[in-house]
């Protein structure tokens, strides 16, 4: 793909499934990539894996203080900051409406839409220190299309981050700054395995794969593929669009 060698990429939740994916990917395509989440021996364990130099960050995409931190570190090794995918996120517990509580609720929008404007807020703030124009993605989901009433929450959060992809794309394209997002489907994660009560599990969810056009779930290379390419410069005339990366399931 265009426009990914020695490029520096942030990649957020990349020691979780679709992260990891593309870590590798942007890193086959000859990218730099600084791995970001939670627990500093798994986001080393991916930076180490990769064929480029990488560099692991632990921080929480939430608070002000790991975005700043996970920019000033990747500055630091690398120099600057070329482009970010923004794809940490929690799927929040299983509960019907009336006994969501409002804690969890925020728990939810605190990772899943504060810590993308934060994320894509740092982008762009890097970006004019360096003087530089980039790109981002942000991982969304077929639940930014769809409703959901035991998932309320987390389906809220996703819709969410269309807003902020939609305003940070009109911000973004006089200044160069390209701004997309993938909507996965299906995806076979450690998200899945530790939320069964969530997701019902891999059982449920290899049933609900099948019923797609494709007949099958997605892997974090089929979602990584494209956001590769969104970052890319053969994406280079797209901006603000979510691109759907599930099988075909949002149009059943
Ligand atoms: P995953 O659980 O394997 O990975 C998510 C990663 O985000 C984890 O490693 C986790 O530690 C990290 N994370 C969570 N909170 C964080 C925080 N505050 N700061 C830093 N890192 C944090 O799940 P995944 O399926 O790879 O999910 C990646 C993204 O894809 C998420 O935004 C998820 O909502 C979205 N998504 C997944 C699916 C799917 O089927 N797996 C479908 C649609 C959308």
């Amino acid at each position: 793909m265009r426009g990914l060698a020695g490029k520096v990429a942030v990649v957020t939740g990349a020691a979780g499934g679709i992260g990891a994916a593309t870590a590798h990917r942007l890193a086959s395509e000859g990218a730099h990539v600084v791995a970001v989440d939670l627990d500093e021996e798994r986001v080393r364990k991916v930076a180490e894996s990769l064929p480029t130099e990488g560099l692991g960050v632990a921080a929480d995409v939430s608070a002000e203080e790991g975005v700043d931190a996970y920019l000033r570190a990747a500055a630091d090794r690398f120099g600057r900051v070329d482009l970010h995918h923004l794809n940490a996120g929690i799927p929040g517990s299983f509960a019907a409406l009336p006994e969501l509580t409002a804690a969890e609720f925020d728990r939810v929008m605190a990772v899943n839409v504060r810590g993308v404007f934060l994320g894509v807020r740092g982008a762009f703030r890097r970006y004019a220190a360096q003087g530089t124009a980039g790109n981002i993605v942000i991982t969304g989901s077929i639940g930014s299309l769809r409703g959901s009433a035991d998932l309320l929450a987390y389906q809220t959060s996703k819709h969410a981050v269309v807003g902020i992809l939609k305003g940070a794309a009109m911000y973004g394209g006089p200044l160069g700054v390209r701004v997309n997002a993938v909507a996965p489907g299906i995806v076979p994660t450690d998200l899945f395995a530790a939320t069964p009560d969530v997701t019902g599990g891999k059982d449920d969810m290899s049933v609900r794969a099948s019923s797609t056009p494709l007949r099958r779930a997605g892997t974090g290379d089929d979602v990584a593929g494209v956001v590769a390419f969104l970052l890319s410069d053969d994406a280079a005339y797209m901006t603000g669009e979510l691109v759907s990366v599930d099988g075909g399931a949002s149009i059943v």
